[in-house]
């Protein structure tokens, strides 16, 4: 059966890369009726961050990516924290140090400083020499008794390896050009990343490892190790860097790539995803077909989801389009009952957060059916929840405060308040007739009536045709600015 994970190391918070990994794996897992596994990989205690695996699950959470087993639900494979697994690490480099794939190693910073600067000097790779493999046992008993800092490495074969990557095909790597054995356990008694990635990819019976493609040469070393151990390995795909439209590296300097960065900016989790999946294939014909940007439910991304087709060159975020998701993905989601009463409650806390000195006057419009007309209404105006808050939009919430006619004016005013109070359709349309023909009936200059309406609907000297305005405010809300400036 297929069991995937996302393994990320709480150094810092989810990007937009980590995303994409998590999301691959998650419809990978959703295709094939699999599991999702969260794996925080914390062994690396000098470079944890507080609060940063919190903020993954949180981020996670957010975006809608499910996982089966993981730190806080739990799950037949635990602990999904390395930092609590270190017994089983212990054990098992004991398999290695028996079979004689591993070894103790004594060699000090000092020297291995020394190491290196030597082959800077001599402009050579920089790596271990191997010096503690050939140590002889009763050299090691003696040294391990006497208390002798120590590390443990593991052996590495100086031939190419080789695999199938499910992206990129037949990978082959020499992994001892460029490094010594690798220190598997370090004097502090933790593993590396490498070796307890292993363990537990075995152990938590992981059957493909989807990850980003910065991993694919470590792979070659993680081949090593499942042989070392008699193991049979997962599959691999390595997902192709991410970047941005113009070819750069994504940056986390550019602050766009933090997720809490998209969710603090009303982005919504479906429009990022399909923003994701967009950038880089891996899905079927269907989906790719679509130049013009379509928002697909994370069902349909999953169905369409094909590893094969990954685009093993760099995928480029088309950052432009990422608004274009958004405005489709409000759209699905004002389509969908349940999801609009959410909306309606967010912008509704929005507005009060906005106007906030407004509410306490009571000037303000927030009753729920009237939010929802407008949030019908501004589809295919806005891209986002929060543009409904903008100054352009300030009239539909805001009763604008009494506005000083003259005598004459008023008078207009009332008639046409109360004929208007008869009127039920308040399509475009309709009104614009309606209104001509008020004006015709008085004998009235049509645009200099509209510019008296305009003014008294919502305190603007220019904006939307009248007729818009009438039909978005609704009846109620018109009556009652009319009425507020007739004494
Ligand atoms: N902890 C690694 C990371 O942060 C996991 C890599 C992997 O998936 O093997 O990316």
């Amino acid at each position: 059966s297929v069991r995937v994970r996302f393994a990320p190391s709480p150094t810092g918070y989810l990007h937009l890369g980590g995303l994409r990994t998590a999301l691959y794996n998650f419809l990978f897992a959703k295709k094939y009726n699999g599991k999702l596994i969260l794996r925080i990989e914390d062994t690396d205690q000098t470079r944890l961050v507080q609060g940063a695996t919190d903020q993954i699950l949180k981020d996670l959470h957010w975006a809608g990516i499910e996982i089966d087993e993981g730190p806080s639900i739990g799950g037949g494979y635990g602990s999904y924290l390395q930092s609590q697994r270190l017994e089983i690490y212990r054990n098992q480099v004991e398999v290695l140090l028996k079979n004689r794939s591993a070894y103790h190693c004594f060699c000090t910073e000092k020297r291995l400083q020394l190491l290196r600067k030597e082959a800077v000097r001599a402009q050579e790779i920089p790596k271990y020499d191997n010096k503690c493999r050939d140590l002889s046992k009763e050299e090691v008993t003696t040294r391990l008794q006497r208390g002798d800092p120590s590390c443990i490495r593991f052996k590495i074969s100086d031939k190419e390896e080789s695999f199938e990557d499910l992206v990129y095909g037949q990978i082959s790597y020499n992994i001892s050009l460029n490094e010594g054995d690798p220190v598997i356990v370090k004097s502090d008694g933790f593993p590396t990343y490498h070796f307890a990635n292993v363990v537990d990819d075995h152990f938590m019976n992981v059957s493909h490892v989807l990850r980003g493609v910065e991993w694919q040469i470590s792979t070659t070393k993680h081949l090593l190790l499942y042989r070392a151990f008699g193991w049979e390995p997962p599959k691999f795909a390595h997902l192709p860097l991410l970047m941005n439209s113009d070819g750069t590296k994504l940056s986390k300097r550019q602050g766009d790539v933090k997720i809490s960065y998209y969710r603090e900016n009303g982005i919504f989790p479906l429009a990022l995803l399909n923003f994701i999946v967009h950038s880089g294939g891996g899905f079927t014909k269907d989906l790719e077909r679509h130049l013009k940007p379509k928002c697909y439910t994370v069902e349909e991304l999953a169905e369409q989801f094909d590893v094969s087709r990954i685009n093993p060159s760099s995928g480029k975020l088309m950052s432009e389009r990422l608004l274009e998701f958004n405005r489709l993905a409000l759209k699905k989601h004002i389509e969908d009952k349940n999801e609009k009463t959410k909306l309606v409650a967010d912008l509704k806390q929005m507005l009060k957060d906005k106007y906030r000195s407004r509410v306490q006057e009571g000037s303000l419009q927030l009753d729920d059916d009237y939010i929802k007309n407008i949030l019908e209404w501004s589809v295919d105006r806005i891209s986002k929840l929060s543009d409904l808050t903008e100054k352009n939009f300030e009239f539909i919430w805001a009763i604008p405060t009494a506005q000083n006619v003259s005598e004459d004016k008023m008078y207009v005013i009332n008639l046409f308040k109360k004929k208007f109070e008869d009127l039920d359709e308040l399509h475009t349309d309709k009104l614009n007739l309606f209104m001509r023909s008020f004006c015709k009936e008085n004998k009235i200059k049509f645009g200099e009536f509209m510019k008296t309406l305009r003014y008294i609907l919502s305190g603007l000297k220019e904006g939307p045709s009248v007729a818009e305005m009438i039909s978005i405010l609704g009846k109620r809300s018109t009556l009652e600015r009319l009425g507020m400036c007739i004494n």
